[in-house]
């Protein structure tokens, strides 16, 4: 069994985007610029945003974050975002989820500019996706087939489980794996919380994408010998042993999937790491636009 490390895999490309940037500033352009929009005091959204923020410095992009209180309303973060679209010194810009509950998240995706939407949510950037047109593609699914591709993995021929079909990350996840692309070409089943018989379509897989949200959903016994596991899941568990009385654990039963896949992903440190550069990775494409 192999480990894929997201970590590693995310500080390569790092690596790769500090010399694209450098060579951009040497050639007289401006660096990618990234906005963070975030709204209210949640602390996952702030360590995601902060995370975000570190990888901007790292690689040399610009980084402006733009916090508003939680009782913002939805008409002046209309016109926040509404500054960004028509700002050029704005190659890209993310609005850090989830929004308090008087905000619509599918309105704020209705007015972002397709252009500077990096986090690829869109629906002009899904239809392209779809249509097999060069967008951005949503930062997790396009983080995974950066792993995918740093280890020499590709979905062509295999059988691929996807579980869950949320817009940001099992739907996309199942359209790029089964397109002709150089990760993809798979035969690909999106599995919900209506199907029926799941532990038979997982047993069959030759790559296995968890991405529902429950801890350690996926047990050994759900796994082909020698499969390629992707967990998604981000979770919180008690646990007594650390001080913070917590630790993160992905969608699937890390320890004893394990002994059975060829190569598996950790939590923390697998795709987590990995949306972050699929983000960072946007935001230059963005800025080679202007270039
Ligand atoms: P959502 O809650 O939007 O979607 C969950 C999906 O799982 C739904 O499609 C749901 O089905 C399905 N589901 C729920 N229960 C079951 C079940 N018992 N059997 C089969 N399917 C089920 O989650 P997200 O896609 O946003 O996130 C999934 C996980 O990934 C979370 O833990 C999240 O924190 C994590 N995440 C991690 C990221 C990272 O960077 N590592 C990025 C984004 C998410 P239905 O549609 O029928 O309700």
């Amino acid at each position: 069994m192999e480990i894929l490390d997201g970590k590693a895999t995310s500080a390569a490309i790092k690596a790769d985007l500090k010399v694209k940037v450098n060579e951009m500033v040497n050639a007289g352009h401006k660096a990618p610029h990234l906005v963070a929009i975030l709204v209210g005091e949640n602390p996952a959204s702030k360590a995601y945003v902060g995370n975000k923020i570190k990888f901007c410095q790292e690689v040399g992009y610009r980084s402006t974050l733009l916090t508003f209180n939680a009782d913002i309303t939805e008409d002046q973060l209309h016109k926040e975002i509404h500054k960004l679209n028509n700002d050029p010194e704005v190659d890209g810009y993310i609005v850090q989820l989830p929004l308090p509950k008087h905000i619509s998240e599918d309105k704020i995706l209705e007015i972002v500019n397709p252009e500077k939407d990096v986090d690829g949510f869109h629906p002009v950037n899904v239809g392209k996706m779809v249509s097999g047109l060069p967008s951005y593609l949503p930062a997790t699914p396009y983080g995974i087939t950066k792993i995918m591709e740093h280890y020499g993995i590709s979905a062509e021929g295999k059988f691929v489980v996807i579980l869950g079909r949320s817009h940001i990350v099992g739907r996309p996840m199942s359209i790029l794996l089964s397109q002709s692309r150089p990760y993809g070409n798979g035969t690909v089943v999106v599995c919900h919380s209506r199907t029926k018989n799941l532990e038979e379509l997982t047993r069959k897989a030759d790559i296995l994408v968890a991405a529902i949200g429950i801890p350690q959903f996926v047990k050994a016994e759900m796994v082909k010998d020698g499969a390629v596991i992707i967990d998604v899941g981000i979770n919180r568990i008690d646990d007594t042993t650390r001080t913070r009385g917590w630790r993160l654990v992905g969608d699937v039963d890390f320890d004893a999937v394990s002994e059975k896949a060829s190569y598996i992903t950790p939590v923390p440190g697998g795709v987590g790491p990995m949306t972050i550069a699929g983000l960072m990775l946007n935001c230059y494409h963005a800025a080679q636009k202007r270039v």
